[in-house]
Parts: structure tokens; C-alpha cells; sequence
């Protein structure tokens, strides 16, 4: 089942002044900075309520995020479901014939087991869903 939108990602090109920006616009400081190696991402994480935003910046230049950021600038790069049993979601929405990115999971940023949904079945919007790692 999916719950709630866990967080919202965004692509920035400078992840320091992005941060900077966040910290005024959202009057908190973030909880988080972790670098996913696996992606070429480095993220920064704010708490708001039930939700987060996470932006993301690149450390690679082939990375998912420097060719977003490329193609499209700066801005919203994805929407993130949370789901307590991603095994089972992910074979709900194959039935329904959405597409995944990858057909595994792997191991996101901030404790999560995560999938991505290719954008081409989700009118444009790229999903994540994802799960704590405890679940
Ligand atoms: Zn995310």
C-alpha cells in the first residue's frame, strides 16, 4: 500500500547554496547530508511534518542528476511514495503495466530501500517508492 508522499526530490546545480536557500525558505536546518556513491548523488534532507524534501545535487558528471540537470534545469526532479512492502507494490503496479526503471530495489539515501517508475508511465512525473529498511 502506499501511505504518503515520503518526499520530494530536486535537482540543484550548487548543493551549498541550495541548502542555504532551503534553510531560509523553510526556517529549519536540515537533519541529513548523505553522498549515495552508487548514483553520483549527494543529498541534503529537510523534515516538514509527514514529508521531507530532499534535494540533490551531482558529484559525477555522468550522473542520473547531471543529465536531468542538463536536459532540464533546475527544478523538481521526482515524487517519492512511501510504502511499507515494496516487494508487493512493485508487483501491483507491474500488473497494472507501469514501468520500472530497474526491475530490483536497491539502497537509497536516508535508510530506504527504493524503485524509481520510468516517467513514461506516469505522465512525466518520475516516482519513487520507497521503504524503511527496518520494514
Ligand atoms: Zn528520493
Amino acid at each position: 500500500m502506499i501511505s504518503k508522499i515520503e518526499h520530494i526530490g530536486i535537482a540543484v546545480q550548487d548543493l551549498k547554496k541550495s541548502t542555504e536557500l532551503f534553510t531560509l525558505l523553510l526556517g529549519k536546518t536540515p537533519y541529513k547530508k548523505e553522498i549515495v556513491e552508487s548514483e553520483g548523488v549527494e543529498t541534503v534532507f529537510f523534515e516538514l511534518g509527514e514529508t521531507k524534501i530532499e534535494l540533490l545535487g551531482s558529484i559525477k558528471t555522468d550522473s542520473p542528476i547531471a543529465k536531468f540537470l542538463e536536459k532540464k534545469g533546475e527544478g523538481i526532479h521526482h515524487i517519492a511514495f512511501a510504502t511499507d512492502n515494496i516487494t508487493n507494490e512493485i508487483k501491483r503496479l507491474q500488473e497494472n503495466q507501469f514501468q520500472l526503471i530497474q526491475n530490483n530495489p536497491k539502497e537509497g539515501a536516508d535508510n530506504k530501500i527504493i524503485s524509481f517508475l520510468h516517467p513514461k508511465s506516469t505522465n512525466s512525473v518520475l516516482v519513487e517508492l520507497c521503504m524503511d529498511k527496518s520494514e
